[in-house]
């Protein structure tokens, strides 16, 4: 089959990107994550608008499927699926996404963040994956697509079986080198935390197996390993939700869980602010000088989200340096 190739700013994109030393090439998850999330929300709009659609929640979800032996991952969704024109136009330019403009004027200086903070999204893959194939069947459609590229060289594009409407993400993950372990990113445990730390908020269930402890089929307390499927992000994050459901307790939890501290905070405050700027902010004053608070390593900051998206762990500009203890 003949391969198409990349726009060419895209191929500048992928190089620069595979080839950057890049210190956090965990975030491909969140940024493939949050590609599946802007798929399921374009289906529920159309339910909105179309009675031919009928969008039951329970259908739509972003499942996650490491398999070591292979080294392959899955991130598989029941989005609204692309059709043959839109992987070639969606998945074959990167220019769309305004990420390389912005790279183009402030050329590689800062590259690292810009990847990170504005989404360069789906081309984050090839920083851990050798090849990438995307199977997608779009939403009214009976055909799909495969899309197969490793890296620079180019894609191709073929027909292909595939039942349900929505996109799989298939990744061979890169084998370990000395300065990087890709094993990781087909591990249970670790793939749960990264989902936690960046994606806890999506709007639909993330899914994996996860290896439980299972009763032993006709035992009465026999337990064995088994895996078994868990929703590991919690959805709706507590800033979205209204004030008066909330108790002491409820802000506590997530001050102790997202580990600002150990302390009880002495106080929250939980904004809602709707004008030019909207916004939802909880502030905690912790009880506990944090540890390293007098230290030059000390980072003020405010963790940033933005559609329930973790974007900055400590984002300094939120914050006074009067008021650096707010967490
Ligand atoms: P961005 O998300 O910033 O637009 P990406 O490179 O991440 O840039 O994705 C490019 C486009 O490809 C998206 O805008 C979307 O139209 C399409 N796309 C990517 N992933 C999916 C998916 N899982 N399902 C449907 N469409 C997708």
């Amino acid at each position: 089959m003949a391969k198409k190739q990349f726009k060419t700013e895209s191929k500048r994109l992928l190089d620069l990107m595979i080839n950057s030393i890049y210190t956090h090439k965990e975030i491909f998850l969140r940024e493939l994550i949050s590609n599946a999330s802007d798929a399921i929300d374009k289906i529920y709009y159309k339910a909105l608008t179309d009675e031919n659609i009928t969008f039951n929640k329970d259908d739509y979800y972003i499942k996650i499927t490491p398999d070591k032996k292979s080294r392959i991952l899955i991130i598989e969704d029941t989005g609204i699926g692309m059709t043959k024109e839109e992987l070639e136009e969606n998945l074959g330019v990167i220019a769309k996404s305004g990420s390389l403009n912005f790279k183009k004027e402030n050329e590689i200086k800062d590259g690292h963040d810009i990847i990170g903070q504005f989404g360069v999204g789906f081309y984050s893959a090839f920083m851990v994956a050798k090849t990438v194939c995307v199977i997608s069947k779009a939403l009214g459609s009976d055909e799909a697509y495969k899309w197969v590229s490793s890296g620079a060289d180019g894609y191709t594009i073929e027909p292909c079986e595939k039942e349900k409407t929505g996109t799989e993400i298939i990744l061979t993950i890169n084998e370990n080198t000395e300065e990087e372990n890709y094993d990781e990113y087909l591990e249970e445990y670790r793939l749960q935390y990264l989902i936690k730390k960046y994606s806890d908020f999506i709007r639909y269930p993330i899914k994996m197996d996860m290896p439980s402890s299972v009763k032993k089929e006709g035992t009465e307390d026999e337990y064995e390993e088994a895996l078994q499927e868990q929703t590991i992000n919690s959805m709706v994050p507590i800033w979205r939700k209204n004030k008066n459901e909330l108790k002491d307790e409820d802000y506590e939890n997530f001050y102790n869980e997202k580990h600002y501290g150990f302390d009880k905070p002495i106080k929250h405050i939980h904004i809602s602010a709707d004008g030019a700027v909207r916004y939802n902010a909880i502030l905690y004053i912790p009880e506990k000088t944090p540890y390293d608070f007098y230290t030059k390593d000390y980072e003020k900051g405010l963790e940033l989200y933005s559609n329930g998206v973790l974007i900055m762990n400590k984002c300094p500009d939120l914050l006074p340096d009067y008021f650096s203890f707010v967490q």
